[in-house]
């Protein structure tokens, strides 16, 4: 088989939201953020693990996400989306018991005219200025919105993941000042935002990376496993370059193995010359230029021919890819490609 082999520990998912969990004061409801398909490993065994863990409410982004959260789920589990009631989202929100979070006094007048009764919850912006209601526009419905009972009060912090960042405090003083006494369940704190502490949590935690094995969550049990199948092996003399562009030369004779994978399986263009993939413990570092399904390594450390090497393992994970690739685990994760035979062990 000429796909690389995407192995997702579904254990690994459960211990990790059973360790934020147990960060958290009894009283504290850990949720799960399931969006993009699970963070690219699978949304319907990534959640029935977290289920089975114990998790009960979960967060995707869009209504699609949700009914198809729904579909594999069933109906005991609550299902909150972040990018709230958008025009033409009645029938999934209502068909699949979703809980939108409303963004705006437009999204809050379209849920009361389509869905009078249905539940909701409010996303309010404390500071980030991406999604949700800012003070003043709050302050207008307020009364109104409480009146008809929202599930949750929620915000997102910009800069969880830096613990010294001032944003931190400021965004929690805003966010007190716009739900104190609404005697509503509140939510601000996401993966960086358990790692903060217990003034962060409220009544709902609802991390996403860190069940997934990223930072800032660095204690996080490592999930998955990239192996990647060599296609030849060949001896390139001092003098002869390789790939696209001939960007990188041989200096010494080398033996290139070229790989099954590519920027079309979401191993990112930015990782040409910078990607080490691994046999074992030994380090074989990617050579020129990233092709569209190929990639070309360095695997003149070895001494046989490989017949498949790891760019994701236990022992080198999602973060270390994203340093080479000059970019974070969230995208390294949400750009795993679809030509991967993924395969999910445990949960
Ligand atoms: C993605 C997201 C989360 C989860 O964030 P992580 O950093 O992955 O833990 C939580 N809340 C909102 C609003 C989000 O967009």
């Amino acid at each position: 088989m000429a796909t690389g082999h995407l192995d997702i520990d579904l254990d690994a998912v459960a211990r990790n939201w059973q360790a934020l969990n147990a960060m958290t004061a009894t009283g504290t409801r850990t949720a799960a953020t399931v969006k993009a398909d699970g963070y690219g490993l699978g949304v319907a065994q990534v959640a029935g693990a977290l289920a089975r863990a114990g998790a009960r409410e979960f967060f995707v982004a869009v209504a699609e996400e949700g009914a198809a959260l729904r579909a594999a789920l069933g109906p005991d589990v609550w299902i909150g989306v972040f990018s709230g009631h958008m025009p033409g989202d009645a029938e999934i929100l209502r068909g699949n018991a979703l809980v939108p979070m409303l963004n705006s006094a437009q999204q809050a007048t379209r849920h009361m005219e389509a869905l009078p009764g249905h539940p909701f919850g409010v996303q309010l912006d404390s500071g980030m200025n991406r999604l949700g209601m800012e003070p003043a526009e709050w302050q207008g419905l307020r009364e109104d919105l409480l009146a008809a009972g929202p599930a949750l009060l929620m915000s997102h912090l910009a800069c969880a993941d830096e613990p010294g960042h001032p944003a931190n405090l400021s965004q929690k003083r805003v966010f007190e000042a716009m739900t104190d006494g609404a005697g509503v369940p509140r939510s601000l704190a996401a993966t960086g935002g358990v790692l903060l502490g217990r003034e962060y949590h409220y009544d709902l935690v609802r991390p996403g990376i860190g069940l997934y094995g990223g930072r800032p969550f660095e204690a996080a049990a490592p999930v998955v496993r990239l192996s990647l199948p060599v296609i030849q092996v060949r001896k390139v003399a001092p003098g002869e370059a390789v790939g696209y562009g001939w960007s990188w030369g041989a200096e010494r004779p080398t033996r290139i193995a070229t790989v099954a994978a590519g920027y079309a399986d979401g191993i990112l263009r930015a990782l040409s010359g910078r990607a080490i993939l691994w046999a074992g413990e030994t380090a074989c570092p990617l050579v020129g230029r990233v092709s569209m399904d190929l990639l070309t390594i360095d695997v003149s450390a070895l001494d046989h021919d490989p017949e498949a090497l790891d760019l994701l393992n236990a022992a080198h994970g999602v973060d270390e890819a994203a340093d080479a690739a000059g970019t974070i685990g969230y995208e390294i994760l949400t750009s795993l490609g679809g030509r991967y035979a993924r395969r999910h062990h445990g949960g």
